[in-house]
């Protein structure tokens, strides 16, 4: 049977979203698994939990020892270093979602973005920011969770940050957020669009269709 003969089947796709503390990242990403069928991945992390932060919902929250065994049992897909704390994404519950079929979103920092990018070069990196720094510092005071000593940090650490964005595939200019909100959902569908990750439908032996990669086939 040529190509022709089958269905096109949109492909999930493993989404990484990054930028700058205070740029509007958890905003984004919350918005967008509300409206979208999409699963966002909770994170593991050191760092003590906010005020109002509920564990195991906005992260795991867990002792360096026990961080610092999953590393040495390869548990995480990526982890760094942020803000005096580590960070890291279960390997488990990406491969979970991405095999059931849901786009997976892993709100993390631009260190863990390139390792993804490395072992998982199908991955879209996206970077949010804002058009003015002040405007991140503004934010951080505003959102009211960090003392001025942790803001100073952000506040550091983001001019870094923004040095790593022309390794990322897209920007996302998050000053207001429903067309910040518009602009990400054309770049999920533009991506989920391109021919390189074209997928046809096949007949497996029982007559169910099932989804292979197709676009090497004539
Ligand atoms: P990040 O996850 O990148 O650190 P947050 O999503 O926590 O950032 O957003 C930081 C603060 O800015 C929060 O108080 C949030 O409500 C606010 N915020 C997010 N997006 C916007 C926006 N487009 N305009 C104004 N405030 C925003
Ligand atoms: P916060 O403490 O404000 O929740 O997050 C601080 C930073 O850590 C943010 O840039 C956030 O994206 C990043 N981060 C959260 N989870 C992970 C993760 O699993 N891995 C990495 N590398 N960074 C993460």
């Amino acid at each position: 049977m040529g190509r022709l003969d089958k269905d096109i089947v949109k492909p999930n796709l493993l989404l990484v979203v990054s930028g700058p503390s205070g740029a509007g990242k958890s905003t984004i990403c919350q918005t967008f698994v509300e409206r979208h069928a999409a699963e966002l991945v909770v994170s593991c992390t050191t760092r003590e939990p906010r005020n109002g932060e509920v564990p195991d919902d906005d992260y795991i929250f867990i002792s360096r020892d026990k961080f610092e065994q999953g590393i040495k049992d390869d548990r995480f897909l990526e982890y760094a270093e942020v803000h005096n704390n580590l960070y890291g994404t279960p390997r488990a519950p990406v491969d979970r979602a991405l095999d059931e079929g849901r786009d997976t979103i892993l709100e993390i920092d631009v260190q863990g973005g390139l390792q993804v990018k490395k072992k998982m070069p199908e991955a879209v990196l996206v970077f949010v920011r804002t058009g003015t720094f002040s405007a991140l510092e503004e934010r951080l005071v505003g959102r009211g969770t960090d003392s001025p000593e942790v803001i100073d940090i952000r506040l550091h650490n983001a001019r870094k940050e923004l040095e790593v964005m022309d390794q990322y595939d897209y920007f996302l200019l998050n000053d207001d957020l429903e067309t910040a909100m518009v602009d990400f959902a054309a770049i999920v569908m533009a991506e989920k669009c391109r021919i390189e990750r074209l997928t046809l439908s096949a007949d497996d032996e029982h007559g169910n269709k099932t989804a292979v990669s197709g676009n090497k086939e004539d």
